[in-house]
């Protein structure tokens, strides 16, 4: 199995080789050409699987021709857990996205505000964000969500054990309902089948 026979194209291909990947993981194998159709994914996946690319490279490439969305305004939102994971969500967007258009911002507590509205103001395809600071900047109306058309559970499980929750609620009210959804977890309380239920669209189910 090759990434170019799950419908990569050329400009991931290259980069992916330039990295040294040469064979999909068993969760890229079962994701990407879910991803690259349009559904929604409820993935079962621990870290080190393989599960950033597995919903990097499909984003990517689903976002890479720019749509009729105003430009540079976020189209995709990737939510984790922790600023650490943001820093390496982002590296990898960069990193597999390195021959295409796009660009990214994390956005986590902890830090000041106004560097990442500056980030938000020059224009980001994708967000990676962490629930809390999100929100603050939701509520000083420093970013726009309403272009969103792909948002990404990462670690789902972990941000329900952190109590975000509520802030993941309010998140995903504010979004467009028309929207690609992906949700990626080790495990499966009846939370996450509960958040899969009421914000996701018969999503396919994979498990690596
Ligand atoms: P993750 O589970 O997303 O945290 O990825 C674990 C590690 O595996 C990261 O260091 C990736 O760079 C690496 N990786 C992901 N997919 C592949 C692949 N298909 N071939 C080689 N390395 C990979």
């Amino acid at each position: 199995m090759s990434f170019a026979s799950l419908g990569l194209d050329p400009a991931l291909l290259r980069a992916l080789d330039g990295l040294g990947y040469h064979q999909p993981t068993e969760i890229q194998q079962l994701a990407i050409p879910t991803v690259l159709a349009g559904h929604d994914l409820l993935a079962g996946a621990q870290t080190g699987t393989g599960k950033t690319a597995a919903f990097s490279l499909p984003l990517l490439q689903r976002l890479a021709p720019g749509g009729a969305a105003s430009p540079r305004q976020p189209r995709a939102l990737i939510l984790t857990p922790t600023r650490e994971l943001a820093l390496q969500v982002q590296q990898s967007l960069k990193e597999y996205g390195q021959h295409l258009r796009m660009r990214s911002c994390t956005i986590f507590g902890g830090v000041g505000m106004q560097p990442q509205v500056e980030a938000l103001r020059r224009g980001v395809e994708i967000v990676v964000a962490t629930p809390g600071r999100l929100i603050d900047h939701m509520q000083q109306r420093t970013i726009d969500l309403s272009k969103v058309e792909a948002l990404v559970l990462d670690e789902a499980d972990r941000m329900l054990d952190m109590g975000f929750l509520p802030a993941m609620r309010r998140i995903l009210a504010v979004l467009p309902k028309q929207r690609q959804t992906l949700l990626f977890s080790a495990t499966f309380a009846s939370e996450i089948k509960q958040l899969a239920q009421q914000f996701m669209q018969q999503p396919a189910e994979v498990q690596a």
